[in-house]
C-alpha cells in the first residue's frame, strides 16, 4: 500500500495526527480472498490530507497549463506503461474479468489525455465583447481551479468513474483527495501510486490524495475545512447525505448518481445490432453499469426476432467461477444478489415470462446467469429501481411514441441508446437523459469530448468534456478600462445629462 497524505501526516512530526487504528480488508469478490488492508481514516485524517492538498494546491494552481501537462503526460505514460497492473488491481477487486478492466484503463487514459491536452484551450483567459454600455472595456473570463476537489467513488468501474473527475479536476489546476469505495480501496491507490512515479513533486506536494474507509470516512471529507468542492458518484440515496453535509458549508456538488437506462428499438433498426447492444449493454460487468441497459422498448413488429436474438447472445455467456473468470464476474457487492433476486421475482409474480433465465439464475454466492423478461408490467420493480445486475426487462410496444413515453417514465435520467435506420436524433431529442447513444451502446462514455452526467435522479454537472474542465473551476470575469470616454455611469460625477444620453442611446438601438 503507497503512503498517501493522510498517512503521512499520522506520522511522528510533531503536531502530527496519530495513526488510524482501525483497519478493514479488500476481499477478492471471485474468490474470496483478502487483497490488502486498509486504514479506516477518521475526520483528523481526512482533515490532515485536506490541509496537505491545499498546501500542494497553491503550488498546482500557480503552474502554468504547460506545465501542468508536462506532468500528467507523463503520468499517462506510466499508466499506459502499467496498464495491465492496475487493470489486474481492478479485476481483483471488483471481481470483473481482466479485459473488462483492461478497457477501463484503456478509457482513463484516453479520458486523461483529452483532460490534459484541452485544458489550456477550454479554461485559459479569452476576450468577450464589452457590449454597448461598456464599449471602452476590455472583457475577458478565465476559469480558475477551485482549489482541493473531495472526490468519492463508487466500485463499479473503480478507475473510470472516479478519473472521470480526478483527471479533469487535475487538469483545470486543483488538487484532489479521494475516497474510493470501500469496496476497491487497492485501486485509489493505484492512482496515488502511479501519479506519484511519474511526477517527482508529488513527494512535497500530494496532487492526489487517497483516504479510505466506510462512509463515515466520505461524510468527514464533505465537511473538512478546506474542501471546495465534491465530486460523487454513486447511488441517489448516499447522493442525498452528501449533498446534506455539503449544504453546512455551502460547498458545491456533482452528483453522479443512478440510472435505470432503455434501449429503444425501431421497427427498421438492425436487429443484430440492437440484440448485441441489449446484450452487452445489459450484462456486461454483470449489469452493474450506472449506464447499462436495464430496460428495452421494442416495436412490435420486430419484437419476436429481437428477443430470439438477444436470448441467443445472452445464453452463451458464461458467469465466472473462482478458477475461471468467465465473461460476466459475480455481485461485487454481496448484498446487490438480494436486489436482482427480489426484481426478478417480483417482474415474475406479476407476470412477467422469462426468456432467458429465471428466479433460480440469482445464486446466493453472487453469480447471476444472464436473466431476460419480458412483458413485464411497468410498475413492477424491475422496470421502476436501478437492479444494478444481469437482468434485461424487455416490452414490445406499438410504436416508438410509445417507447419514448415509456423510456421517459422514470426519476433517473441518466443514458439512452436507440437503434433505428433513419429517425435515431429525432428520437434521441425526444428522451428525457443526458446522454445518449445511437446505433451502438454506451459509445457516449468513450468520447472523451462528449460530457458526462444525468438529470433527476441521476444527479446534475457533468464530467467529461469541455463542460468536465469548467465543472471544477470558478469562472472569473475582468472587466479593464482600455480609454476613458466621458459617458461615464458609474461614477459618483454622473449628471443627469449623462444618463439622458444614455437613455436616448438605449431607445435608439434598442427601442425600434
Ligand atoms: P454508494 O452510494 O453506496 O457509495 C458511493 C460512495 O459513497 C462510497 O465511496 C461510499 O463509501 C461513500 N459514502 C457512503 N455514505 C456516505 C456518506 N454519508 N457521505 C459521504 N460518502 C458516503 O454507491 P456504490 O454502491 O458504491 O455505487 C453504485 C451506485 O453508483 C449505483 O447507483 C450506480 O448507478 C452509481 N454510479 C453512477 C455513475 C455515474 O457516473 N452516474 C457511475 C458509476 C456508478
Amino acid at each position: 500500500m503507497s503512503a498517501t497524505a493522510a498517512d503521512s501526516a499520522s506520522d511522528s512530526r510533531p503536531g502530527a495526527v496519530p495513526a488510524p487504528t482501525e483497519t478493514f480488508a479488500s476481499l477478492a469478490p471471485r474468490t474470496g480472498a483478502e487483497l490488502g488492508r486498509y486504514p479506516v481514516h477518521g475526520d483528523v485524517h481526512v482533515r490532515a490530507a485536506v490541509d496537505a492538498a491545499a498546501e500542494a494546491a497553491a503550488w498546482w494552481g500557480g503552474l502554468s497549463f504547460r506545465e501542468r501537462r508536462t506532468r500528467l503526460v507523463a503520468w499517462r505514460k506510466v499508466l499506459a506503461g502499467q496498464l495491465d497492473r492496475v487493470a489486474r488491481v481492478v479485476a481483483d477487486e471488483t471481481g470483473k474479468p481482466f479485459d473488462d478492466a483492461r478497457l477501463e484503463v484503456v478509457l482513463v487514459i484516453d479520458h486523461l489525455d483529452w483532460a490534459t491536452a484541452n485544458a489550456e484551450k477550454v479554461l485559459g483567459r479569452r476576450s468577450v465583447s464589452p457590449g454597448l454600455l461598456m464599449a471602452n472595456q476590455a472583457a475577458s473570463v478565465a476559469y480558475r481551479p477551485f482549489g482541493v476537489v473531495g472526490v468519492i467513488g463508487p466500485w463499479n468501474y473503480p478507475v473510470f468513474t472516479p478519473m472521470g473527475s480526478i483527471a479533469y479536476a487535475l487538469a483545470a489546476g486543483n488538487t484532489v483527495v479521494f475516497k474510493p469505495s470501500e469496496l476497491t480501496p487497492g485501486v485509489g491507490h493505484e492512482l496515488a501510486r502511479t501519479l506519484a512515479e511519474a511526477v517527482p513533486e508529488v513527494g512535497r506536494y500530494p496532487l492526489l490524495s487517497v483516504v479510505t474507509g466506510f462512509g463515515a470516512t466520505g461524510a468527514a471529507l464533505c465537511t473538512a475545512p478546506g474542501v471546495a468542492k465534491i465530486a460523487f458518484t454513486g447511488s441517489a440515496p448516499t447522493g442525498r447525505k452528501v449533498m446534506a453535509a455539503c449544504a453546512e458549508n455551502l460547498v458545491p456538488v456533482l452528483m453522479e448518481c443512478g440510472g435505470k437506462d432503455a434501449l429503444i428499438v425501431d421497427a427498421d433498426a438492425d436487429l443484430e445490432a440492437a440484440a448485441d447492444a441489449a446484450v452487452w449493454g445489459g450484462m456486461s460487468n454483470a449489469g452493474q453499469t450506472c449506464v447499462g441497459v436495464e430496460r428495452v422498448y421494442v416495436a412490435d413488429a420486430v419484437a419476436d426476432r429481437f428477443v430470439a436474438r438477444v436470448r441467443e447472445l445472452g445464453a452463451a455467456l458464461q458467469v465466472g467461477t473462482a478458477a475461471n473468470e468467465g465473461d460476466l464476474g459475480p455481485m461485487t457487492m454481496s448484498s446487490q444478489t438480494d436486489v436482482v433476486r427480489r426484481h426478478v421475482t417480483d417482474a415474475l409474480e406479476r407476470g412477467g415470462r422469462a426468456v432467458l433465465g429465471g428466479a433460480d439464475s440469482v445464486r446466493d454466492d453472487g453469480r447471476i446467469d444472464p436473466v431476460v423478461i419480458v412483458d413485464v408490467p411497468e410498475d413492477s420493480v424491475a422496470v421502476t429501481e436501478e437492479t444494478f445486475g444481469p437482468l434485461v426487462v424487455i416490452n414490445r410496444v406499438p410504436d416508438v411514441d410509445e417507447a419514448v413515453r415509456r423510456a421517459n417514465a422514470t426519476g433517473y435520467g441518466l443514458g439512452a441508446t436507440v437503434f433505428s435506420a433513419k429517425r435515431g436524433e429525432e428520437i434521441a431529442a425526444r428522451l428525457r437523459c443526458g446522454m445518449v447513444s445511437i446505433n451502438g451502446v454506451i459509445s457516449f462514455a468513450g468520447i472523451p469530448s462528449l460530457p458526462f452526467g444525468g438529470v433527476g435522479e441521476s444527479g446534475f454537472g457533468r464530467i467529461h468534456g469541455a463542460d468536465g474542465l469548467r465543472e471544477f473551476t470558478r469562472a472569473q470575469s475582468v472587466a479593464r478600462l482600455r480609454f476613458p470616454i466621458p459617458l461615464v455611469v458609474t461614477s459618483v460625477k454622473r449628471t443627469s445629462r449623462t444618463m439622458s444620453t444614455l437613455v436616448g442611446l438605449v431607445r435608439a438601438r434598442y427601442g425600434r
